[in-house]
């Protein structure tokens, strides 16, 4: 699955259950004879009291099925009306049993299981009781007989709604030109809604095939896992078939029905690539299609495994809770995150399209062909899909340098990774709703860090040629995180667990110190990172980690790397006397941080930054600013360096500049506003000018991007009037001229005009939030809705979230951008706490966690106070440690504003007029 963006369906009122389901042609009607392998049934009577059986609902473990009952294959027939968002269905499971049973739990939630029999080829049947466990979400089937080991055949029918909560089998839906409404079904199973769905064995270790048939209105279309291999119209209905899956997991099934178009297919090999959009869209896919072929092809070649699939369909759908999902051959997506237009769209954008398609390209076989065993090992799943995203797209544009933009998605994991509150990479998992708060920074950002950490540290073809190895031998089976580890550290004839386990298992990273002792050694010492000095942090600090250390050590003009392993609390390394500078963690790739002795820093600065790659740099700036928020560098000291990064060209070093801006202007007074802005004045604006406000020729296609957030931190943190005006007649000649300004520019633009937006403007991108050509237009305008400063404004933006006007998908996002607007935090928090039950009710939970994390912006002591007050009343539980995150973040900024307020109060006095 792919994150959804960190950053409309009228909510319809829930559907009751089916009323009346209609008639479901018998399976043999359809050509689904039973499997052919040969089904014995043996009914014993029960031996009395001490029968030697198994009985599953007495299984320990609540949330767990007992393992000698296995599915072999699916047989599954769906029949979804889009009119009453009701579905039936029906399915044969062939499956082995391994001891003898009276008893066969299976999965099912919000499901309405009709009928169920045991079944042979013979036609003699054997119908259990049914009862449904709506907890733990599971179907127990009670046999008078005893069941025999051997291969059976269980037919079941059931029905169920197609929900508006964005998972399990549910109803997407938008609008057309002329306002029609018009419904979507589609399916979200990761990680345990295929249970929604049909009745099913929903943990990923038990794999089978899928073979599936839906039943539709003759109008619509239906996409699945594979190719199509019968389609027929009987009784005003058209019925399709599709050919087998691979041995997979349940939460990997897929189907789609609805009016959807497709684009004409690309072909990789044999692989056919389509993308599919609802009408009036596909003139969008061609960006994604590019990528999707060009990832598809990489990755074979990486792998060195052909694609598992028949075919490849990447759909968007108007409704969509997570980024993207990787159906094996029907993957879905998110508008924003497939179709763009390549020409309208900013580098930002277009970035985030190539690697969602790529992340989700590269689980086709990390993930899809070779699966975790369990829950617990879904790190190995994302982590590695996003460290592939991030091959393939460099490989795609190396002109993008995504490995040097990926040090924003490192930063994002080292500051959740810095909280008391983090937890290691990989943790046991025992209920789904643990599994489901595993879908986050660690996971993805950590887990792809520490893999490009081992993968620089082995070198880059020793790596590929392990993961070669771990899914050649795991292909179409299941592995844990060892399983890759004996792979790698076979390949690369290293002890890679010894290396890697600190890091998977242990929460938290290092925080290296270096200096220089009086017989020039260099003296490296490590221990935990953390923001709050307290007793809990001190007993942390302890933890070691095989860190390993690339340094560069610069002497006269002759830079000399080495690389160390720092295994030990403190370890000394001989250095040349007469050095000039060193940096360490040298191409950026660990996942540590540094901290410099004053004078080994100043011998740094003295080199010059400019000595520095981007990536360097960026860890530079990125290590103080944590320095300083943990209190081991004193504000005025950080904010004297990063006056030493003005002449900075490098995008992602300003972000984060720009970011510490940001957050100090979330830290301070009103009346200390004026001489922020004024800081944020005389360190940017030499910037712009220098890059300027339209494109130099021949400059690379990242400077848009460093424009772009240059002259929106001018226009708002800066609060600068020329630059507000000259925002305004961009903006002016954008409406009649789209070329009149840059796409890369135009969230700039919009940006600022929200900062100083009336009632007129605001109604103004409303409209163009309405009438949005592509997904981003609609995304920018409707985000910008939270940028504006004037308080009645900002109410109309939150009341937007509940009234039906804003998709669930999108509506918990916007809730948290008016958290993260200063002028709109109160207003934002007021509205979560008065209306809390009803987002709960509405919001996908991911949405919903997701929202929550708003709260970090609200830092001052009162509102602190109050959201510690709210969320402990109300027993809120975000899964996993995720409020506990949320609310360190706000302590340490609440924190942080204490410690610093006198010394930065100083300091600004400076920069007052
Ligand atoms: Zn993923």
């Amino acid at each position: 699955m792919s994150e959804p963006i960190s950053r409309r369906d009228s909510l319809r009122s829930i559907v009751q259950r089916a009323r009346s389901l209609l008639a479901i042609p018998a399976l043999n009607v359809l050509g689904l004879v039973f499997p052919s392998s040969p089904i014995t049934l043996i009914a014993e009577r029960p031996k009395g009291e001490d029968m030697n059986h198994v009985s599953p609902s007495q299984a320990v473990d609540p949330f767990r099925l007992p393992r000698h009952v296995l599915p072999l294959r699916y047989d599954l027939l769906l029949e979804p009306d889009l009119k009453t968002a009701t579905f039936s269905g029906e399915e044969t499971v062939t499956l082995t049993i391994t001891q003898p049973t009276a008893e066969i739990l299976l999965n099912a939630a919000d499901l309405d299981i009709r009928t169920a029999s045991l079944q042979t080829t013979d036609g003699t049947s054997h119908a259990p009781t049914i009862e449904l466990d709506g907890t733990l979400q599971r179907c127990r089937l009670a046999f008078m007989t005893r069941l025999a080991p051997g291969t059976w055949a269980l037919r079941l029918t059931f029905a169920g709604t197609l929900n508006d909560k964005l998972r399990g089998f549910y109803r997407s839906t938008y609008k057309d030109k002329s306002g029609t409404t018009h419904s979507i079904a589609a399916t979200q199973f990761e990680a345990t809604d295929a249970r929604r769905a049909f009745p099913c064995w929903d943990e990923p270790d038990f794999k089978a095939v899928f073979a599936t048939t839906l039943i539709i209105d003759p109008a619509l279309t239906a996409v699945s896992n594979t190719t199509v291999v019968a389609q027929t119209v009987e009784n005003e209905k058209k019925i399709v078939r599709f050919s087998d899956t691979i041995k997979m997991s349940t939460y990997l099934v897929a189907f789609v029905v609805g009016t959807l178009n497709s684009t004409d297919p690309t072909m990789v090999g044999r692989t056919p690539i389509r993308l599919w959009a609802i009408p009036g869209k596909t003139h969008l896919a061609r960006f994604g299609q590019d990528i999707a072929a060009a990832s598809l092809s990489f990755f074979e070649r990486y792998y060195d495994i052909a694609y598992p699939g028949g075919k490849l369909d990447l759909l968007a759908i108007p409704d969509f809770a997570s980024g993207a999902m990787e159906n094996l051959g029907a993957i879905t997506f998110r508008e924003t995150a497939l179709l763009v237009d390549q020409r309208a769209a900013t580098h930002a954008e277009l970035e985030r399209v190539a690697d969602v398609v790529a992340h989700e390209n590269a689980h086709m076989w990390f993930g899809d062909l070779v699966t975790m065993s369990w829950w617990n090992g879904l790190w190995l799943n994302e982590a590695f899909a996003t460290f592939m995203e991030m091959l393939a797209v460099d490989a795609w544009k190396p002109e993008w340098k995504r490995w040097e933009s990926f040090s924003m998605s490192r930063a994002a994991a080292f500051s959740v990774d810095g909280l008391q509150n983090t937890r290691p990479i990989e943790y046991p998992v025992r209920a789904p709703k643990d599994a489901e708060a595993m879908f986050d920074v660690l996971t993805y950002e950590k887990g792809a860090s520490v893999l490009r950490m081992l993968e620089q540290h082995i070198g880059p073809t020793v790596f590929r040629d392990g993961v070669r190895d771990y899914l050649r031998t795991h292909a179409y089976g299941n592995a844990d995180t060892k399983d890759l580890w004996i792979s790698l550290g076979q390949v690369a004839k290293q002890p890679v667990p010894e290396l890697m386990d600190g890091w998977i298992f242990q929460p938290g990273f290092p925080l290296v110190t270096a200096s220089v002792s009086q017989s020039s050694e260099l003296v490296l010492t490590q221990q935990r990172f953390n923001y709050l000095d307290d007793e809990q942090s001190q007993q942390a600090r302890g933890q070691r980690w095989h860190i390993p250390v690339q340094m560069r050590v610069v002497t006269g003009d002759k830079p000399t790397t080495s690389r160390l392993l720092l295994e030990e609390t403190e370890a000394r390394f001989p250095v040349p006397s007469e050095f000039d500078s060193l940096f360490l963690n040298e191409g950026g790739h660990g996942f540590y941080r540094v901290r410099y002795a004053p004078d080994l820093l100043a011998r740094l600065l003295k080199t010059g930054l400019d000595k520095l790659a981007a990536v360097e740099r960026f860890a530079l700036i990125n290590d103080a600013w944590a320095i300083t928020v943990a209190g081991l560098m004193p504000i005025t000291e950080y904010l004297d360096l990063a006056a030493q990064f003005t002449t900075d060209r490098d995008k992602n070093v300003w972000a984060l500049l720009l970011d510490s801006f940001a957050f100090l202007n979330r830290l301070i007074e009103t009346d200390e506003r004026p001489a922020l802005e004024s800081l944020v004045r005389q360190r940017v604006s030499p910037a712009v000018m220098d890059v300027g406000w339209t494109p130099k020729r021949g400059e690379s296609e990242l400077t848009g991007q460093l424009r772009s957030e240059l002259i929106r931190a001018l226009g708002r943190l800066g609060n600068d009037p020329a630059t507000q005006q000259r925002a305004a007649e961009l903006y002016a000649a954008f409406k009649t001229n789209a070329a009149a300004i840059h796409p890369d520019l135009v969230p700039a633009v919009v940006s600022t005009l929200a900062f100083t937006g009336d009632q007129a403007r605001y109604e103004e991108f409303t409209e163009r939030f309405r009438t949005a050509s592509t997904p981003q237009e609609e995304r920018r305008y409707l985000f910008s809705l939270a940028e504006f400063r004037h308080k009645p404004l900002l109410e109309q933006t939150l009341a937007r979230t509940l009234n039906g006007e804003t998709r669930t998908q999108d509506a918990p996002f916007l809730i948290s951008a008016v958290m993260g607007n200063v002028h709109g935090r109160e207003l934002a928090w007021s509205f979560v706490k008065n209306n809390w039950d009803q987002m709960d009710r509405l919001f996908p939970k991911q949405g919903l966690r997701r929202m929550c994390g708003g709260i970090a912006a609200l830092a001052t002591p009162e509102l602190e106070r109050d959201v510690r007050a709210f969320f402990i009343s109300r027993k809120i539980d975000l899964g996993g440690k995720t409020l506990d995150q949320y609310l360190e973040q706000l302590r340490i900024a609440v924190n942080f504003r204490e410690q610093i307020k006198t010394s930065l109060l100083t300091y600004l006095k400076s920069f007052m007029m």
